[in-house]
Protein backbone atom coordinates (compact mmCIF):
# COMPACT_ATOMS: atom_id res chain seq x y z
CA UNK A 1 0.00 0.00 0.00
CA UNK A 2 1.33 3.15 -0.52
CA UNK A 3 -0.06 6.40 1.94
CA UNK A 4 1.24 9.52 0.81
CA UNK A 5 0.53 12.63 3.55
CA UNK A 6 0.78 16.34 2.17
CA UNK A 7 2.23 18.40 4.95
CA UNK A 8 4.95 17.23 7.54
CA UNK A 9 3.47 19.07 10.67
CA UNK A 10 1.63 17.46 14.23
CA UNK A 11 -1.16 16.15 11.85
CA UNK A 12 0.84 14.37 8.83
CA UNK A 13 3.62 13.14 11.30
CA UNK A 14 0.67 11.21 13.72
CA UNK A 15 -0.76 10.13 11.09
CA UNK A 16 2.40 8.76 9.29
CA UNK A 17 3.67 6.89 12.89
CA UNK A 18 0.29 5.56 13.03
CA UNK A 19 -0.19 4.03 9.75
CA UNK A 20 3.79 3.06 10.04
CA UNK A 21 1.93 0.73 13.15
CA UNK A 22 -0.54 -0.89 11.81
CA UNK A 23 0.71 -1.64 8.06
CA UNK A 24 4.62 -2.47 8.84
CA UNK A 25 5.10 -2.95 4.93
CA UNK A 26 3.46 -0.03 3.68
CA UNK A 27 5.36 2.60 1.98
CA UNK A 28 4.59 5.95 3.62
CA UNK A 29 5.68 9.16 2.38
CA UNK A 30 5.11 12.46 4.12
CA UNK A 31 5.43 15.67 1.48
CA UNK A 32 6.60 18.68 3.80
CA UNK A 33 7.32 22.08 2.16
CA UNK A 34 8.99 23.47 4.97
CA UNK A 35 13.03 23.16 4.80
CA UNK A 36 13.20 22.30 8.23
CA UNK A 37 12.91 18.62 10.05
CA UNK A 38 9.51 18.43 12.06
CA UNK A 39 9.09 20.67 15.15
CA UNK A 40 6.97 21.70 17.99
CA UNK A 41 5.25 24.45 15.97
CA UNK A 42 4.07 25.66 19.88
CA UNK A 43 7.72 26.23 20.93
CA UNK A 44 8.27 28.92 18.12
CA UNK A 45 7.14 31.34 20.31
CA UNK A 46 10.26 30.32 23.08
CA UNK A 47 12.35 30.99 19.58
CA UNK A 48 10.88 34.15 19.66
CA UNK A 49 11.81 34.82 23.20
CA UNK A 50 14.98 34.18 22.80
CA UNK A 51 14.84 31.20 24.99
CA UNK A 52 15.83 28.17 22.19
CA UNK A 53 17.49 27.69 19.12
CA UNK A 54 15.17 26.29 16.24
CA UNK A 55 17.14 23.20 16.31
CA UNK A 56 16.39 22.53 19.47
CA UNK A 57 12.50 22.30 18.73
CA UNK A 58 12.93 20.25 16.29
CA UNK A 59 11.64 16.55 17.42
CA UNK A 60 13.40 13.70 15.52
CA UNK A 61 16.61 13.14 13.85
CA UNK A 62 17.31 11.58 10.12
CA UNK A 63 17.88 8.72 11.46
CA UNK A 64 14.56 8.04 13.35
CA UNK A 65 12.98 8.44 10.00
CA UNK A 66 15.45 5.90 8.29
CA UNK A 67 14.46 3.60 11.54
CA UNK A 68 10.64 4.07 11.31
CA UNK A 69 11.13 3.77 7.39
CA UNK A 70 8.94 6.94 6.92
CA UNK A 71 10.46 9.15 4.07
CA UNK A 72 9.89 12.51 5.39
CA UNK A 73 10.64 14.64 2.26
CA UNK A 74 10.97 18.14 3.68
CA UNK A 75 11.50 21.45 1.36
CA UNK A 76 9.11 19.65 -1.31
CA UNK A 77 5.78 21.77 -2.25
CA UNK A 78 2.60 19.24 -3.42
CA UNK A 79 1.43 21.34 -6.26
CA UNK A 80 -1.53 19.59 -7.34
CA UNK A 81 -3.32 16.50 -6.48
CA UNK A 82 -5.53 14.15 -8.98
CA UNK A 83 -7.36 12.02 -7.13
CA UNK A 84 -9.09 10.31 -10.34
CA UNK A 85 -5.97 9.35 -11.45
CA UNK A 86 -4.54 8.53 -7.81
CA UNK A 87 -1.10 11.12 -7.99
CA UNK A 88 -0.04 14.61 -7.05
CA UNK A 89 2.75 16.55 -8.88
CA UNK A 90 5.08 18.42 -6.67
CA UNK A 91 7.20 21.57 -7.33
CA UNK A 92 9.50 21.07 -10.03
CA UNK A 93 7.10 18.51 -12.12
CA UNK A 94 7.74 15.09 -10.36
CA UNK A 95 4.59 12.85 -9.72
CA UNK A 96 4.02 10.51 -7.10
CA UNK A 97 1.22 7.72 -7.43
CA UNK A 98 -0.58 6.78 -4.04
CA UNK A 99 -3.43 4.16 -3.21
CA UNK A 100 -4.55 6.64 0.01
CA UNK A 101 -4.10 10.62 0.32
CA UNK A 102 -4.06 12.01 3.27
CA UNK A 103 -3.90 15.92 3.24
CA UNK A 104 -2.35 17.91 6.40
CA UNK A 105 -1.45 21.14 4.79
CA UNK A 106 -2.28 23.43 8.09
CA UNK A 107 -3.24 26.73 8.21
CA UNK A 108 -1.82 30.19 7.56
CA UNK A 109 -2.58 33.62 9.57
CA UNK A 110 -5.38 35.71 8.27
CA UNK A 111 -4.22 38.98 7.45
CA UNK A 112 -7.12 41.69 7.47
CA UNK A 113 -7.06 44.35 4.77
CA UNK A 114 -5.59 47.03 6.69
CA UNK A 115 -4.59 50.23 4.60
CA UNK A 116 -1.15 50.42 4.48
CA UNK A 117 -0.47 46.43 5.52
CA UNK A 118 0.99 45.58 2.32
CA UNK A 119 4.74 46.17 0.82
CA UNK A 120 6.15 47.30 4.28
CA UNK A 121 9.57 46.49 6.29
CA UNK A 122 8.53 45.27 9.83
CA UNK A 123 4.75 44.37 9.08
CA UNK A 124 5.30 40.15 10.42
CA UNK A 125 2.60 36.92 11.04
CA UNK A 126 4.19 34.24 13.14
CA UNK A 127 2.75 30.66 11.95
CA UNK A 128 6.63 29.21 10.44
CA UNK A 129 10.55 28.73 10.91
CA UNK A 130 10.80 31.55 9.03
CA UNK A 131 8.72 34.07 9.81
CA UNK A 132 10.46 33.73 13.37
CA UNK A 133 14.29 34.01 11.81
CA UNK A 134 12.43 36.77 9.50
CA UNK A 135 11.25 38.73 13.29
CA UNK A 136 14.58 38.01 15.33
CA UNK A 137 16.64 39.61 11.82
CA UNK A 138 14.44 42.39 12.08
CA UNK A 139 14.73 43.12 16.00
CA UNK A 140 17.71 45.41 15.62
CA UNK A 141 15.67 48.40 13.65
CA UNK A 142 12.68 48.16 16.12
CA UNK A 143 12.32 49.48 19.85
CA UNK A 144 8.97 49.12 19.89
CA UNK A 145 6.12 46.66 18.70
CA UNK A 146 2.52 46.69 18.15
CA UNK A 147 0.33 43.09 18.56
CA UNK A 148 -2.92 43.05 16.41
CA UNK A 149 -4.76 40.44 18.20
CA UNK A 150 -5.72 39.92 21.59
CA UNK A 151 -5.68 36.09 21.02
CA UNK A 152 -3.75 33.17 22.82
CA UNK A 153 -0.90 33.65 20.35
CA UNK A 154 -0.79 37.57 20.32
CA UNK A 155 -0.30 37.29 24.08
CA UNK A 156 2.49 34.78 23.53
CA UNK A 157 3.98 36.61 21.19
CA UNK A 158 3.80 40.21 23.46
CA UNK A 159 5.41 38.30 26.27
CA UNK A 160 8.37 36.47 23.61
CA UNK A 161 8.71 40.40 21.92
CA UNK A 162 9.24 41.97 25.95
CA UNK A 163 11.97 39.71 26.80
CA UNK A 164 13.82 40.70 23.77
CA UNK A 165 13.96 43.92 25.08
CA UNK A 166 10.69 45.89 23.25
CA UNK A 167 7.97 47.93 24.59
CA UNK A 168 4.80 45.92 23.12
CA UNK A 169 1.18 47.40 22.75
CA UNK A 170 -1.35 44.42 21.89
CA UNK A 171 -4.00 45.83 20.22
CA UNK A 172 -7.90 44.11 20.28
CA UNK A 173 -11.06 44.44 18.63
CA UNK A 174 -13.23 43.16 20.39
CA UNK A 175 -14.21 44.94 23.84
CA UNK A 176 -11.97 42.69 26.35
CA UNK A 177 -8.93 40.33 25.59
CA UNK A 178 -8.92 36.79 24.47
CA UNK A 179 -12.55 36.99 23.68
CA UNK A 180 -12.80 32.67 22.84
CA UNK A 181 -11.77 31.90 26.10
CA UNK A 182 -12.80 34.61 28.54
CA UNK A 183 -15.68 36.72 29.38
CA UNK A 184 -14.83 40.44 30.45
CA UNK A 185 -13.99 40.00 34.21
CA UNK A 186 -11.36 37.62 33.64
CA UNK A 187 -9.59 39.67 30.40
CA UNK A 188 -9.62 42.29 33.05
CA UNK A 189 -7.53 40.33 35.74
CA UNK A 190 -5.69 39.12 32.68
CA UNK A 191 -4.70 42.62 31.32
CA UNK A 192 -3.69 44.06 34.52
CA UNK A 193 -1.45 41.17 35.10
CA UNK A 194 -0.17 41.73 31.52
CA UNK A 195 0.34 45.47 32.58
CA UNK A 196 2.54 44.42 35.46
CA UNK A 197 4.62 42.62 32.65
CA UNK A 198 5.28 45.45 30.59
CA UNK A 199 3.04 44.66 27.80
CA UNK A 200 0.27 47.60 27.18
CA UNK A 201 -2.82 46.28 26.15
CA UNK A 202 -5.79 48.06 24.14
CA UNK A 203 -8.88 46.53 24.00
CA UNK A 204 -12.13 47.65 21.84
CA UNK A 205 -9.57 49.74 19.32
CA UNK A 206 -9.72 49.14 15.36
CA UNK A 207 -6.77 49.49 13.57
CA UNK A 208 -7.16 51.68 10.45
CA UNK A 209 -4.05 51.80 8.91
CA UNK A 210 -0.27 51.05 9.18
CA UNK A 211 2.16 53.90 9.26
CA UNK A 212 5.28 54.35 7.45
CA UNK A 213 6.45 54.62 4.33
CA UNK A 214 8.37 51.47 3.47
CA UNK A 215 9.05 50.88 6.97
CA UNK A 216 6.45 50.90 9.65
CA UNK A 217 6.30 54.24 11.75
CA UNK A 218 2.98 52.83 13.60
CA UNK A 219 -0.21 51.70 13.87
CA UNK A 220 -3.10 54.36 12.97
CA UNK A 221 -6.70 53.74 15.15
CA UNK A 222 -9.78 54.96 14.56
CA UNK A 223 -10.38 57.74 16.11
CA UNK A 224 -7.14 59.32 14.42
CA UNK A 225 -4.94 58.25 17.03
CA UNK A 226 -1.18 56.51 16.54
CA UNK A 227 0.36 53.80 18.26
CA UNK A 228 3.59 54.34 18.08
CA UNK A 229 6.31 51.85 16.61
CA UNK A 230 8.82 49.64 14.25
CA UNK A 231 7.45 46.78 13.94
CA UNK A 232 3.78 45.15 13.56
CA UNK A 233 2.67 41.78 14.37
CA UNK A 234 -0.13 40.55 12.65
CA UNK A 235 -2.22 37.85 15.00
CA UNK A 236 -5.87 37.82 13.76
CA UNK A 237 -6.78 33.85 13.76
CA UNK A 238 -6.09 31.41 11.28
CA UNK A 239 -7.45 30.37 7.44
CA UNK A 240 -7.13 26.51 6.35
CA UNK A 241 -4.91 25.95 3.36
CA UNK A 242 -7.52 24.69 1.20
CA UNK A 243 -5.84 25.94 -2.18
CA UNK A 244 -4.95 22.07 -2.95
CA UNK A 245 -9.05 21.03 -2.20
CA UNK A 246 -10.12 23.70 -4.41
CA UNK A 247 -7.76 23.28 -6.86
CA UNK A 248 -9.12 19.35 -7.19
CA UNK A 249 -12.57 20.33 -6.60
CA UNK A 250 -12.60 18.41 -2.92
CA UNK A 251 -15.79 19.87 -0.87
CA UNK A 252 -14.39 22.86 0.65
CA UNK A 253 -16.09 25.49 3.16
CA UNK A 254 -13.98 27.26 5.20
CA UNK A 255 -11.67 24.45 5.87
CA UNK A 256 -11.63 20.71 4.07
CA UNK A 257 -14.95 19.09 4.87
CA UNK A 258 -14.39 15.92 6.31
CA UNK A 259 -16.88 13.19 7.96
CA UNK A 260 -16.90 11.32 11.03
CA UNK A 261 -14.01 9.21 9.42
CA UNK A 262 -11.98 11.74 8.11
CA UNK A 263 -12.82 11.28 5.08
CA UNK A 264 -13.23 14.23 2.25
CA UNK A 265 -16.12 12.59 0.02
CA UNK A 266 -13.79 11.98 -2.81
CA UNK A 267 -12.17 8.42 -2.53
CA UNK A 268 -9.13 7.83 -1.19
CA UNK A 269 -8.66 11.29 0.15
CA UNK A 270 -8.95 11.55 3.72
CA UNK A 271 -7.98 14.82 5.76
CA UNK A 272 -7.19 16.42 9.69
CA UNK A 273 -5.91 19.06 11.37
CA UNK A 274 -5.70 22.70 10.96
CA UNK A 275 -6.99 21.98 7.40
CA UNK A 276 -9.82 20.06 8.22
CA UNK A 277 -13.42 21.54 8.97
CA UNK A 278 -15.57 18.63 10.80
CA UNK A 279 -19.66 19.28 11.50
CA UNK A 280 -18.55 23.26 11.10
CA UNK A 281 -15.39 23.13 13.48
CA UNK A 282 -12.18 24.63 12.45
CA UNK A 283 -10.09 23.86 16.25
CA UNK A 284 -6.63 24.75 15.69
CA UNK A 285 -5.54 23.37 18.29
CA UNK A 286 -2.30 20.64 19.00
CA UNK A 287 -5.20 17.87 20.79
CA UNK A 288 -7.79 18.03 17.76
CA UNK A 289 -5.17 17.79 15.27
CA UNK A 290 -3.41 14.65 17.29
CA UNK A 291 -6.86 13.21 17.95
CA UNK A 292 -7.93 13.58 14.64
CA UNK A 293 -5.12 12.19 12.59
CA UNK A 294 -5.64 9.33 14.86
CA UNK A 295 -8.80 8.72 13.43
CA UNK A 296 -7.56 9.11 9.72
CA UNK A 297 -4.93 7.14 9.94
CA UNK A 298 -7.15 3.72 11.05
CA UNK A 299 -9.63 4.85 8.67
CA UNK A 300 -6.70 5.12 5.73
CA UNK A 301 -5.51 1.65 6.77
CA UNK A 302 -9.36 0.06 7.18
CA UNK A 303 -12.29 2.69 6.13
CA UNK A 304 -14.99 2.93 8.25
CA UNK A 305 -13.44 1.47 11.42
CA UNK A 306 -12.74 4.65 14.04
CA UNK A 307 -14.91 7.30 14.40
CA UNK A 308 -13.87 11.06 15.79
CA UNK A 309 -16.54 12.47 18.05
CA UNK A 310 -14.94 16.18 18.55
CA UNK A 311 -11.89 17.43 20.74
CA UNK A 312 -12.78 19.08 24.44
CA UNK A 313 -10.43 22.10 23.41
CA UNK A 314 -7.94 22.75 26.31
CA UNK A 315 -5.18 25.92 25.69
CA UNK A 316 -2.66 26.91 28.53
CA UNK A 317 -1.48 30.75 27.87
CA UNK A 318 2.17 30.07 27.78
CA UNK A 319 3.22 33.40 29.41
CA UNK A 320 5.45 32.93 31.89
CA UNK A 321 4.41 33.91 35.45
CA UNK A 322 0.82 33.99 34.33
CA UNK A 323 -0.91 30.54 34.91
CA UNK A 324 -4.00 30.60 32.30
CA UNK A 325 -6.16 27.28 32.04
CA UNK A 326 -9.46 27.35 29.65
CA UNK A 327 -10.68 23.96 28.87
CA UNK A 328 -13.88 22.65 27.44
CA UNK A 329 -16.76 25.53 26.45
CA UNK A 330 -16.17 28.69 28.48
CA UNK A 331 -18.48 30.92 26.16
CA UNK A 332 -21.45 28.89 26.10
CA UNK A 333 -23.57 30.73 22.88
CA UNK A 334 -26.57 28.18 22.90
CA UNK A 335 -28.94 26.09 25.37
CA UNK A 336 -29.53 26.26 29.04
CA UNK A 337 -26.12 26.98 30.69
CA UNK A 338 -25.24 28.03 34.41
CA UNK A 339 -21.89 29.58 35.36
CA UNK A 340 -20.26 30.65 38.55
CA UNK A 341 -16.98 32.68 39.24
CA UNK A 342 -14.76 33.99 41.80
CA UNK A 343 -12.65 37.14 40.93
CA UNK A 344 -10.22 38.46 42.61
CA UNK A 345 -8.45 41.41 40.98
CA UNK A 346 -6.02 42.58 43.53
CA UNK A 347 -3.81 38.96 43.47
CA UNK A 348 -4.53 38.49 40.12
CA UNK A 349 -6.95 35.48 40.55
CA UNK A 350 -10.23 34.43 38.67
CA UNK A 351 -12.08 31.19 38.52
CA UNK A 352 -14.85 30.66 36.54
CA UNK A 353 -17.06 27.02 35.85
CA UNK A 354 -19.65 26.27 33.46
CA UNK A 355 -22.11 23.42 33.21
CA UNK A 356 -25.14 22.23 31.58
CA UNK A 357 -28.32 21.93 32.34
CA UNK A 358 -28.20 18.05 33.59
CA UNK A 359 -25.36 19.72 36.06
CA UNK A 360 -22.27 18.06 34.26
CA UNK A 361 -19.35 20.34 34.19
CA UNK A 362 -18.97 21.88 30.60
CA UNK A 363 -16.21 24.46 30.97
CA UNK A 364 -13.85 26.06 33.33
CA UNK A 365 -11.12 29.02 33.23
CA UNK A 366 -8.96 29.18 35.83
CA UNK A 367 -6.83 32.34 35.86
CA UNK A 368 -3.41 33.35 38.31
CA UNK A 369 -3.39 29.28 40.04
CA UNK A 370 -2.52 25.71 38.57
CA UNK A 371 -5.24 23.85 38.69
CA UNK A 372 -4.13 20.10 37.42
CA UNK A 373 -7.22 18.34 37.46
CA UNK A 374 -9.78 20.77 35.75
CA UNK A 375 -9.07 19.36 31.97
CA UNK A 376 -9.93 16.18 33.42
CA UNK A 377 -13.34 17.06 35.34
CA UNK A 378 -14.20 18.82 32.11
CA UNK A 379 -13.39 15.94 29.66
CA UNK A 380 -15.51 13.76 32.08
CA UNK A 381 -17.84 15.51 32.44
CA UNK A 382 -18.11 15.68 36.17
CA UNK A 383 -21.17 16.66 38.12
CA UNK A 384 -20.80 19.98 39.13
CA UNK A 385 -22.87 21.01 41.88
CA UNK A 386 -21.17 18.49 44.83
CA UNK A 387 -17.59 20.15 43.45
CA UNK A 388 -18.47 24.02 43.03
CA UNK A 389 -17.70 25.34 46.71
CA UNK A 390 -14.64 23.98 46.60
CA UNK A 391 -13.55 24.68 43.13
CA UNK A 392 -14.61 28.22 44.00
CA UNK A 393 -12.10 28.49 46.53
CA UNK A 394 -9.77 27.43 45.01
CA UNK A 395 -9.69 23.85 46.72
CA UNK A 396 -9.01 21.47 43.79
CA UNK A 397 -9.87 17.26 44.51
CA UNK A 398 -6.35 15.67 44.09
CA UNK A 399 -6.09 14.01 40.30
C1 LIG B 1 3.39 30.21 17.38
C2 LIG B 1 2.26 29.21 17.56
C3 LIG B 1 1.95 28.76 18.83
C4 LIG B 1 0.93 27.84 19.02
N1 LIG B 1 0.66 27.39 20.28
C5 LIG B 1 -0.27 26.42 20.45
C6 LIG B 1 -0.50 25.89 21.76
O1 LIG B 1 0.09 26.31 22.75
N2 LIG B 1 -1.42 24.89 21.88
C7 LIG B 1 -2.10 24.41 20.80
O2 LIG B 1 -2.89 23.49 20.97
N3 LIG B 1 -1.90 24.90 19.57
C8 LIG B 1 -1.00 25.90 19.36
N4 LIG B 1 -0.80 26.40 18.10
C9 LIG B 1 -1.58 25.86 16.97
C10 LIG B 1 -0.94 24.56 16.48
O3 LIG B 1 0.40 24.79 16.17
C11 LIG B 1 -1.70 24.00 15.29
O4 LIG B 1 -3.02 23.69 15.72
C12 LIG B 1 -1.04 22.73 14.75
O5 LIG B 1 0.27 23.01 14.35
C13 LIG B 1 -1.84 22.17 13.58
O6 LIG B 1 -1.15 21.09 13.03
P1 LIG B 1 -1.30 20.71 11.49
O7 LIG B 1 -0.38 19.54 11.29
O8 LIG B 1 -2.72 20.61 11.10
O9 LIG B 1 -0.74 21.97 10.67
P2 LIG B 1 0.73 22.59 10.63
O10 LIG B 1 1.43 22.45 11.92
O11 LIG B 1 0.55 23.97 10.07
O12 LIG B 1 1.49 21.71 9.55
C14 LIG B 1 1.14 21.70 8.20
C15 LIG B 1 2.39 21.67 7.34
O13 LIG B 1 2.00 21.42 5.98
C16 LIG B 1 2.84 22.17 5.13
N5 LIG B 1 2.19 22.35 3.83
C17 LIG B 1 1.13 23.14 3.52
N6 LIG B 1 0.85 23.05 2.20
C18 LIG B 1 1.73 22.18 1.68
C19 LIG B 1 1.96 21.71 0.35
N7 LIG B 1 1.22 22.11 -0.68
N8 LIG B 1 2.98 20.83 0.16
C20 LIG B 1 3.75 20.41 1.20
N9 LIG B 1 3.58 20.84 2.47
C21 LIG B 1 2.59 21.71 2.69
C22 LIG B 1 3.00 23.47 5.87
O14 LIG B 1 4.13 24.18 5.42
C23 LIG B 1 3.12 23.01 7.32
O15 LIG B 1 4.47 22.81 7.68
C24 LIG B 1 0.20 27.37 17.90
C25 LIG B 1 0.50 27.84 16.61
C26 LIG B 1 1.51 28.76 16.45
C27 LIG B 1 1.83 29.27 15.05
Amino acid sequence: MKYLVVGGGIAGLTVARRLRALDPSAEITVLQEEPLLYYLRPALISVLAGERELPQIVVFSEDWYDKQGISYRRGTRVLRIQPARGKVELEGGERLLYDKLLLAPGAEPFIPPIAGIVGKAGVFALRRAADVERIVAYLGRARRAVVVGGGLLGLEAARALVARGLAVTVLEAHSWLLPRQLDRQGSEVLARILREMGIEVRAGVKCQEILGEEEVAGVGLEGGEVIPGEMVLISAGIRPRVELAVDAELLVSRGIVVDDYMRTGTPGVFACGDAAEWRGRIYGVVPAAREQAEVAAVNMYEEGSARYGGTVPAVRLKVAGVELLCVGDTQPQGGPHSEARHADPERGLYRKFVWDKRGKLVGAVVLGERAPPMEALVKERAAAPPLLEDLLAGSYPTP
